[in-house]
């Protein structure tokens, strides 16, 4: 910004015209040479005339010439320099050709003194011109300048009229009167050099005059009152000066500028804090010096204009203050401006850029010049350009947007924009853009948000966004009166798989299991894990109820092939729960829930298949809980009792031993399975003393048998314990207990592990076995098949039994694979001197496949059912009597 451009550019125009100014002077300067030397009279009556009315001709020629702002004020200037040089001729006329003595004061004072008024309103319209508002600080110092100059003219000018006595009133204050003239022009030159704009040469020009007069008059003034003023003297010279200083002021280019309007504030400059200082301490010094003249004559002109100053001071320096701050204030402004990181951009009416901020360009990654005076529109995308051009309709909006801008190298930046319309603001003049590139905060905040929406190992959606899907799923449902699906999917026996495994194959394989069940699904759904092997889907589109069913099983055949991991083939099942929500009737919570339950009871129901809910689950869910309660009672109430299942030779049917199976006989529910309590025994950790119970229960009963004689020593009772146990500290003791309490020998029992509680938390187990094994107990691994352990890891267990599961038994006979699993199993078994137990026969037809394959031990429905102790004693009976019919 270059306030003073205009009138720069306005002097440089006007330079080639001949200085015409110079000429002026020169002239003025040789007439005054000329002057002391010519006699008094031709000199007063000629030369003087002519410098005086050339100083009236050089004010018009200027005028006319420079063509200033408020021509009237120069004109008065004129009028008032043409009313002195006529009352210098009326008085050199009346002199040197009518030889009056021209008294004091007369009617030419009057001419005289008219010049005062008319030079003062003449320089008050150039002051009005140049700075139009109120320049309190200008006016101030204006006045202590004056007040300082004053009380100095009061001191030599105007008190010594006072003082002599020998002169009238009206001469006294005719006298007065000049000096008080020129204090009141001295006080509009000062008031014109400390107010606002620019002092060219012009100035100065007439500033020297009006210092001239002063002079000449303070000279005259004191000559007159001393009785040595004679005409044609030295003081003449200043008077010359004066009026060719006028002419010359007038007739320099620089004139313009007298009444050119100026712009801003004023500078406190240090030379204007210099005179105004200096005239404030004109009072004490005129006391110091009419102190060492011997006596203080204007004390009280001391006092008065000391006081007059102090507040002028006072007035002034509270003015300042603000002053400096506003231009501290200014400064800081302008650096914030300049090293911001924030592109300031000012645009006008139709979005052309008319400032920028030196951080626009880097901001916007464009150069200077590509911003300044193009339109900022073309750098946004089309519908913030729409924008901008609605911001640039409506009047004194302030607002924050959100704005792509299109960098210097093609990419697009996330910019936050304030818009603030000052197109009303005089010192802006257009709406102002401060824009901030966001693209980084954006991208982070992109990536953070995703981080807290995501399952950082599959990348899939996490429990909380499947949740904000669900409930934005029941409300579009709502809406379009469809259900809403969720299916909630768990791998079976994950954990085995992790352990055996490691965690970074177990991270591997979860990785592929997410995707391939990705392949089951349409655009519109969504897979989430929720941790562990836990994964959900969302269904939401068309008939959700068929289709999640459709979904299940798609997926149940997606992990049949099995998983490569590393050198080894891992098989992955997947036990899943179905729930269909309808809007308005079930909550996201709820729905997640049931699919939930659903799921559970997909495990207990076996494993590897689907389960819809329904709400009798849900009951059951309750049920279960209840029987948790009531468990422990059970237990003590000797609600619990032991079934007997005969494990037979395949081929005679004969009894070789029996499996001890719980039930609970529930006073008001009746006999209760075991799949129905001993899930829930098992987490509540209630299995352990039921576990207890049951062995105790089970040697005590087979003991009897043996003391009945309805056993041989070879005999023996399966017990099953739950692996929970089989880690208690307990076990070893409670397996002493059993045994000691009643009398059994320990080779007659069997202690049945799953494959599930051999393989988690191996070592523990791995000791306890050994520690079992070295009582004389046998162990056997139960519902071998269903695992994950492969058959080479049989071995690493101290076994002697293997129980082939049930549902590799349900496979024989017809189905060539189910026969050479079997075989594969009862090889390796007796390889591994292991004897191999089939459960769950059924049929005849599998019996006899079994013997086929070589597995002569079973227990099965085809051979018993479980029976409670006394029909089991009745059936041992009747087979002994059997035996002893038989040869
Ligand atoms: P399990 O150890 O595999 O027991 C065999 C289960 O198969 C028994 O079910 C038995 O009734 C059933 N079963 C036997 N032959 C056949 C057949 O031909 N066809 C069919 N469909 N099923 C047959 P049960 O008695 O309901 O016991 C279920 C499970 O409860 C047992 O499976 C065992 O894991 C657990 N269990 C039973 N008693 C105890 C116990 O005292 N302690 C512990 N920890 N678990 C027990
Ligand atoms: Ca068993
Ligand atoms: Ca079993």
């Amino acid at each position: 910004m270059e306030p003073d451009a205009g009138p720069r550019a306005r002097i440089v125009g006007t330079r080639d015209a001949p200085a015409l100014w110079k000429w002026y002077l020169l002239a003025g300067c040789l007439l005054s040479a000329v002057y002391p030397l010519v006699p008094p009279a031709p000199a007063k009556l000629v030369v003087w005339p002519a410098i005086g009315w050339s100083a009236v001709a050089a004010i018009v020629v200027g005028v006319r010439r420079h063509r200033p702002d408020g021509q009237i004020a120069w004109y008065l200037l004129a009028l008032g320099i043409a009313t002195f040089i006529v009352g210098d001729d009326l008085y050199s006329f009346r002199n040197f050709v009518q030889h009056d003595d021209v008294p004091f004061p007369s009617y030419v004072d009057v001419v005289y003194l008219a010049m005062y008024p008319l030079l003062i309103v003449g320089l008050v319209l150039l002051i009005r011109r140049r700075s139009p508002g109120r320049d309190r600080a200008s006016l101030l110092d204006a006045a202590i300048i004056t007040c300082g100059a004053g009380l100095l003219s009061w001191v030599i000018l105007i008190v010594p009229y006072f003082r002599s006595q020998d002169i009238g009133v009206l001469e006294r204050l005719t006298s007065i009167a000049y000096p008080l003239g020129d204090i009141a022009l001295l006080a509009m030159i000062v008031r014109l050099a400390v107010g606002s704009g620019r002092r060219p040469i012009s100035f100065w020009l007439l500033a020297a005059s009006i210092v001239q007069l002063l002079i000449a008059d303070a000279l005259y003034g004191y000559l007159n009152l001393a009785g040595l003023w004679h005409e044609h003297n030295v003081v003449d010279g200043g008077w010359i000066a004066f009026y060719v200083g006028w002419g010359a002021a007038a007739l320099h280019p620089s004139m313009r500028e007298l009444s050119a309007r100026s712009s801003g504030s004023p500078r406190v400059s240090r030379r204007r804090l210099l005179l105004v200082g200096s005239a404030a301490l004109i009072p004490p010094a005129v006391l110091f010096v009419e102190q060492l003249n011997g006596e203080v004559v204007d004390g009280a002109a001391i006092a008065v204009t000391s006081a007059i100053l102090f507040v002028l001071v006072l007035a002034r320096t509270s003015g300042l203050a603000g002053e400096v701050s506003e231009k501290r204030s200014e400064a800081r402004f302008h650096s914030l401006v300049t090293n911001a990181s924030d592109a300031i951009v000012v645009v006008d009416d139709i979005g052309v850029v008319r400032y920028q901020t030196p951080s626009a360009a880097r901001v916007l990654g464009r150069h200077a010049a590509e911003l300044l005076d193009h339109p900022i529109g073309d750098l946004l995308a089309v519908e913030d350009e729409r924008q901008l051009g609605v911001l640039l309709a409506t009047a004194g909006v302030t607002t924050t947007v959100d704005w792509r801008v299109r960098s210097g190298d093609g990419t697009w930046r996330d910019m936050e924009v304030i818009a603030a319309d000052l197109r009303d603001d005089a010192s802006v003049h257009g709406l102002v853009l401060t824009m901030r590139d966001i693209t980084e905060r954006r991208a982070l905040d992109a990536e953070l948000r995703r981080q807290a929406l995501h399952d950082t190992l599959t990348t899939l959606p996490n429990r909380s966004l499947f949740h904000d899907r669900v409930v934005h799923a029941l409300s579009r449902a709502a809406r379009r009166q469809g259900d809403v699906a969720v299916l909630f999917l768990d791998l079976d026996d994950f954990k085995m798989v992790n352990d055996s495994l490691g965690h970074p194959s177990g991270d591997d394989l979860l990785i592929a299991v997410a995707a391939r069940l990705l392949t089951t699904l349409k655009s519109g759904d969504t897979l989430a894990r929720f941790g562990g092997d836990e994964f959900a889907v969302l269904l939401e589109d068309g008939d959700v109820a068929h289709a999640a069913e459709a979904v299940a099983q798609r997926m149940q055949d997606a992990l049949r092939e099995p998983f490569r991991v590393g050198e080894e083939d891992v098989p992955v099942h997947v036990s899943i729960g179905i729930a269909v929500g309808r809007a308005g009737v079930d909550t996201p919570s709820g729905l997640l829930r049931n699919a939930d339950l659903a799921m559970y009871v997909a495990k207990r129901n076996g494993k590897a298949r689907f389960e819809r809910f329904v709400p009798e689950m849900h009951e059951q869910a309750i049920r279960r809980l209840e029987v948790a309660s009531e468990l422990r009672g059970a237990i003590d109430n000797g609600q619990l009792v032991v079934f007997y299942q005969p494990i037979v030779a395949v081929a005679t049917g004969l009894t070789l031993g029996a499996e001890a199976l719980v039930r609970w006989n529930h006073p008001s529910r009746g006999l209760i399975p075991p799949n129905d309590f001993i899930p829930v025994a098992e987490t509540t950790g209630l299995v352990i003393p039921l576990g207890r119970w049951v062995l105790d229960e089970a040697c005590r009963q087979t003991r009897a048998w043996q003391q009945a004689g309805l056993v041989d020593d070879a005999f023996y009772i399966s017990v099953n314990l739950s692996a929970r146990h089989l880690r208690d500290t307990s076990v070893v003791d409670d397996v002493v207990h059993a045994l000691d309490t009643s009398g059994m020998t320990a080779s007659a029992l069997l202690i049945e592990v799953t494959e599930t509680g051999l393989v988690e938390d191996l070592d523990p187990a791995g000791t306890v076995l050994h520690d079992l094994k070295a009582l004389g107990v046998r162990l056997a691994i139960d519902d071998f098949g269903t695992g994950y352990s492969s058959l080479g890891r049989l071995g690493t267990f101290p076994l002697d039994v293997v129980k082939i599961d049930k549902s590799f038994i349900d496979r024989l006979g017809g189905h060539a694979d189910g026969d050479a699993m079997v075989r594969a199993v009862v090889d390796l078994s007796h390889t591994l001197g292991m004897m191999t137990v089939a459960e769950g026969v059924e049929d005849p037809d599998q019996a006899r496949a079994l013997s086929r394959l070589g597995c002569s031990v079973a227990q099965g429905f085809l051979f018993a059912r479980p029976m409670p102790a006394d029909d089991m004693t009745g059936a041992l009976e009747l087979e002994g009597l059997k035996l002893v019919a038989q040869p």
